[in-house]
């Protein structure tokens, strides 16, 4: 008997990347003669144009000086997909994912915390709901169940709900899963099964963001990191996966060439958390530059001072390089766990001033509001960013760009060590704990969770919120941050006669 269903993904996945997963879901659900599957691409259609639409208000208020900062805290929240996520919150976007659900039962995959209010909206309207995506390898079964209890969908998620932890792969039995009706850890996988999933049921969707946005398409080797040690990171959480296992560099090659006809995109976008220079990448990677593909990777400050590996980087000829720098502050720097400080980042401009291929262009991930010594460094900080920029153009880097910034607000990461006893120690009530930019007001504010009954059940860690080591509370850096400094790092600026 074949089972309708609806396959709906987080709308938190789809921005400027599209996703691994989408493909191998797609895959996997149109090769099971058992489903008859909806795909409901307008869903993040309607949550990427609204959002996109104000975006571009915003950013003509910034240029113009109408309102600098509001742009700083829009664009961050919608490369965290945070923005879209705003009509969720509203209720803005409930009729919208209920009119263009037409099945019983629907296949949610939940990217963070976020989506589980996409989950409420279907239990309240009586609909099965089989959860899964990367939220479910984070949190266990029960948490989930727990977090929904909170959100009043206790007894809709007893029935009609099951959640599907681990990987899919392209020879999963999900109709195995969906029959039995259970929740199920996936713990086999045959991850070389990747390179055959090409298809996208959200191709309609591709065709109109493709429009949007640049667009890249997003490849993984291994999902493994070298350090592992950042005190932020919920990757030390997500089972280890290796793509790249058993198949051949030929095979990686045809299955971008696929892709580059379906998405009619010739970005890739390598999301391992730092690509390595092994031989096996090096061929990959030079394969897919000599055919024409505009490659950009994930890299490191460390990896970045070693001679031999720029030399890799330049040989393969990168488009571009993003390095999660994370902060200049040697005080940030302990704070996470870094693993380097400020004099290596220096030592790695230095060394790409002088060595770096001009046309790559580095990318550089800021986490903003990060612990801090004082004010003034905040200041400081943010200056320094702005001279790298300046310093690196002069050099002729990113084609006399020099280089591109990306900030995101510092945020609470589920199931990560970064939060500890002395921020607490601060706390005196409530309010205190709700962070300026953290989830913890969106779950209070916006979804109306007992935030001290969550916190009690030990389903969260505690709430980001920073002080000073004497003790007084700040704000967000863009309060303290020179409007000169912030606009320019904030702005994406193109090579000349681009
Ligand atoms: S932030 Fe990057 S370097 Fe740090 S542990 Fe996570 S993946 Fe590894």
């Amino acid at each position: 008997m074949k089972i309708d269903i609806s396959y709906l993904t987080s709308p938190q996945t789809w921005f400027s990347r599209f996703p691994i997963s989408s493909r191998i879901i797609t895959s996997n659900l149109l090769g099971n003669r058992h489903f008859n599957v909806h795909f409901t691409e307008q869903i993040p259609l309607i949550c990427y144009t609204k959002a996109f639409n104000i975006w571009k208000t915003k950013y003509r208020d910034m240029i113009t000086g109408k309102d600098p900062y509001d742009i700083f805290v829009t664009g961050t929240d919608i490369s965290y997909g945070r923005f879209p996520l705003f009509y969720i919150f509203t209720g803005a976007l409930d009729n919208i994912i209920l009119e263009n659900i037409k099945t019983e039962i629907v296949f949610l995959t939940a990217n963070t915390v976020l989506d589980f209010r996409i989950a409420k909206i279907l239990l309240k309207d009586k609909r099965k709901v089989v959860m899964g995506g990367s939220a479910t390898m984070i949190y266990e079964p029960h948490e989930i169940r727990t977090m929904l209890s909170h959100m009043g969908v206790e007894a809709e998620a007893k029935d009609n709900l099951i959640i599907v932890s681990g990987y899919v792969d392209l020879k999963t039995d999900l109709y195995d899963i969906f029959s039995k009706w259970v929740d199920k850890t996936l713990t086999e996988n045959d991850f070389s099964t990747f390179w055959d999933c090409t298809e996208d049921g959200f191709m309609d969707y591709v065709k109109i963001y493709r429009k949007l946005f640049g667009t890249n398409l997003n490849g993984l080797m291994t999902s493994k990191c070298w350090y592992g040690k950042c005190r932020f990171c919920t990757y030390g959480c997500l089972p280890k996966v290796d793509f790249i296992d058993d198949v051949s560099v030929q095979r990686v090659i045809d299955h971008f060439k696929t892709l580059r006809k379906n998405y009619e995109s010739n970005n890739i976008f390598f999301n391992d958390s730092y690509m390595v220079n092994t031989p096996y990448n090096k061929e990959v990677l030079m394969g897919l530059t000599e055919e024409g593909f505009e490659v950009s990777i994930y890299t490191g400050v460390k990896l970045l001072n070693n001679k031999k590996y720029l030399n890799f980087v330049n040989e393969v000829n990168m488009g571009r390089l993003c390095i999660g720098i994370e902060s200049l502050s040697n005080y940030a720097l302990d704070y996470i766990n870094k693993g380097y400080n400020f004099s290596d980042i220096a030592r790695m401009i230095e060394g790409l001033k002088d060595n770096l291929n001009p046309s790559i262009t580095p990318i550089f991930l800021i986490m903003c509001d990060l612990p801090v010594s004082s004010i003034r460094r905040i200041r400081t900080m943010y200056r320094a960013l702005y001279y790298m920029r300046h310093e690196l153009a002069s050099a002729g880097i990113g084609n006399g760009v020099g280089c591109q910034f990306n900030l995101s607000p510092l945020r609470h990461y589920p199931k990560t060590n970064l939060i500890d006893g002395e921020i607490l120690r601060h706390a005196h009530n409530r309010k205190d704990l709700m962070g300026i930019l953290g989830l913890y007001e969106y779950f209070h504010e916006k979804l109306g969770i007992n935030i001290d009954e969550v916190r009690n059940t030990n389903v969260l860690n505690q709430p980001m919120h920073r002080y000073l080591p004497d003790g007084e509370q700040i704000k967000s850096d863009i309060y303290y941050v020179d409007e000169k400094f912030i606009k320019d790092i904030v702005e994406w600026k193109f090579p000349q006669g681009f």
